[in-house]
């Protein structure tokens, strides 16, 4: 970021060295004139895939930090998976050092053994 910002200082104004010589703006041998490319047009396969995802506001690669849930029955933990079922641990609470691990089925919301909280399973495909 601070290398494409002093490079776009230096082609956008003219350096004045102490013998008032002036110096040529630097430009890139491969740049057409247009600076440094940005992510999007360099990017490609799977970064390209993921950052036109992301423009979509979708998150196919679970990228984003995690939404928060009440845990509730009507604000479960969503739980994605790609089968029916997964094994999902549990912090019941914050300051706990063990966790509670425990199998979460497809269907309804399940609870934590030891909390109580609500899990729900969501079913997820992967991008290929
Ligand atoms: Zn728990």
């Amino acid at each position: 970021m601070a290398g494409r910002l002093l490079l776009r200082a230096c082609t956008q104004t003219t350096l004045r060295l102490r013998s008032n010589v002036v110096a040529r703006p630097l430009h890139r041998a491969m740049s057409s004139g247009k600076g440094i490319p940005t992510d999007d047009e360099q990017a490609t396969g799977l970064e390209r895939r993921a950052l036109q995802a992301l423009k979509q506001g979708k998150d196919p690669y679970s990228m984003l930090k995690p939404k928060e849930y009440a845990g509730t029955k009507a604000d479960p933990h969503i739980v994605p998976s790609i089968g029916n079922q997964r094994i999902v641990g549990c912090i019941c609470e914050e300051d706990n050092t063990a966790i509670v691990w425990f199998w979460l089925h497809a269907g309804d919301a399940q609870r934590c053994p030891s909390c109580g909280s609500h899990y729900q399973l969501v079913h997820h495909e992967l991008p290929h």
